[in-house]
């Protein structure tokens, strides 16, 4: 079979919403509707790792991004990292076309936006290590899955070149 060749790396609550702090929820199981553009663009996914799920647990309170700031933390988040890393890295090797990191807007640990969230600082400072450098987009802070967003949509269309 051919292959596209063609993969986007994702936050890892974008695919599974059950690591997401329980009133932050946004859909019931994944983004469906991001997901599903994905797919039908025959594009490979990358799951990066839920670091807040494996730090403070699945039912963790709401912490500001102040609060994970932690030497422990961010040691974790770098643990992580180098798995994907390591999967960039060899698809870009062989040829691979990486679209670009899909985060999530103001969390304190995926965030993309200009205030970066601790996973995604310390992600793009590997990623500048290996000279490696990503188109980046965010889910916005009021995506709800079943409810039309245009402009999202529009700018995801773009980031996955469709
Ligand atoms: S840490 Fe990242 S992957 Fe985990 S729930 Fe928060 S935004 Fe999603």
């Amino acid at each position: 079979m051919h292959r596209r060749k063609k993969i986007i790396i994702l936050s890892h609550c974008i695919l599974n919403q059950n690591s997401v702090v329980h009133p932050l929820a946004r859909a019931k199981g994944a983004y469906t509707a991001i997901v599903q553009k994905i797919l039908n663009e025959e594009i490979g996914m990358i799951q990066l790792p839920c670091p807040e799920l494996l730090h403070l647990g699945e039912d963790r309170p709401p912490t500001t991004k102040k609060d994970y700031d932690t030497p422990e933390f961010r040691q974790l988040c770098n643990t992580l990292l180098q798995n994907p890393m390591l999967q960039i890295k060899e698809y870009q090797r062989n040829g691979y076309e990486i679209l670009g990191i899909l985060g999530i807007n103001e969390s304190p640990t995926c965030s993309l936006l200009k205030e970066r969230g601790i996973l995604m600082e310390e992600f793009e400072a590997a990623l500048t290590d290996a000279e490696i450098i990503l188109p980046v987009l965010g889910v916005p802070t009021d995506y709800l899955e079943g409810i039309e967003h245009e402009s999202f949509f529009a700018e995801l269309d773009d980031f996955l070149q469709v």
